[in-house]
């Protein structure tokens, strides 16, 4: 999500190689920042084919749930120097809207749900060299996860929330960001034991129902959780202060919401790598 930059370039090369004894320690509490988008990437790698398993590790160079995992921020990694890119990481449905219109709410085909088709495209074309490939698959991971931040999928006029000014006891926040960060970090401080328990409480054949869809089906959906369950609940835009338990009120919510995205994620990697 709109999350600071964890890694720098040369960190993320070391990480490549120290990943394994990285993930061995506790990790640190990055923040849908890195966190959110970390539990998507390993519920997704959990639930991939064999055969998807083999192509996305030999497209990463390495082992894919960890690199699925470490290229997940990777596009939020890149903005400052792909400003190109910043439409690509939402799309802004207003809130009284029915619902996804491509024509009002993705101009030139720049949101989220258009840059997930084209990603998915790229993955698809045989004549797509090593490199767009590569971007293609760290995108998708990315922004399959974005599509499912419910205010990465709607707008109050304020910006997705980033201009909604809350507070959390005495500290100022803004709800963009405690969508992004804080509901998932009360999850639990490691994603990839966060990431376990969401997959525990999901049967296999609920797995299939959930994974169901397209993106412009998931985006209409994360729309309705936003209207319903986030704006519905706040009136007004802001400033509010938030009660003490929100964060707790809302774990079910977001634990849906990361499952989701995940088993997508992992559907549409299957499919594509059939
Ligand atoms: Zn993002």
């Amino acid at each position: 999500m709109m999350a600071p930059v964890c890694y720098s370039k040369a960190m993320r090369m070391a990480a490549r190689f120290l990943l394994p004894f990285l993930m061995a320690i506790s990790p640190p509490a990055f923040a849908w920042g890195p966190q959110g988008h970390e539990i998507v990437a390993r519920i997704a790698a959990d639930n991939l084919t064999p055969s998807a398993h083999l192509r996305i590790s030999q497209l990463l160079g390495g082992d894919a749930p960890a690199l699925m995992v470490l290229d997940s921020n990777w596009a939020d990694e890149i903005r400052a120097d792909r400003p190109d890119t910043a439409a690509w990481h939402f799309v802004n449905i207003e809130i009284g809207a029915k619902g996804y219109d491509p024509r009002r709410d993705c101009p030139r085909d720049d949101c989220v749900v258009a840059q997930i088709g084209r990603d998915a495209a790229a993955l698809r074309d045989p004549r797509a060299d090593h490199a767009a490939r590569l971007d293609a698959l760290r995108f998708l991971i990315h922004f399959v996860g974005d599509l499912h931040q419910p205010l990465h999928a709607a707008d109050r006029h304020d910006k997705g929330g980033n201009s909604f000014a809350v507070f959390e006891g005495r500290r100022r926040s803004n709800l963009h960001r405690v969508w992004d960060q804080d509901v998932v970090e009360a999850l639990g401080p490691d994603a990839m034991s966060v990431a376990g328990g969401i997959e525990r409480g999901i049967s296999p054949q609920d797995k299939g129902h959930i994974a169901a869809g397209s993106p412009t089906d998931w985006a209409n959906e994360s729309f309705q959780v936003a209207a319903h369950e986030i704006y519905a609940r706040l009136p007004s835009n802001g400033p509010v202060r938030l009660p003490r338990d929100y964060t707790d009120r809302e774990k079910a919510v977001v634990r849906q919401q990361l499952a989701r995205a995940g088993l997508r994620l992992a559907a549409m990697l299957n499919t594509i790598f059939r």
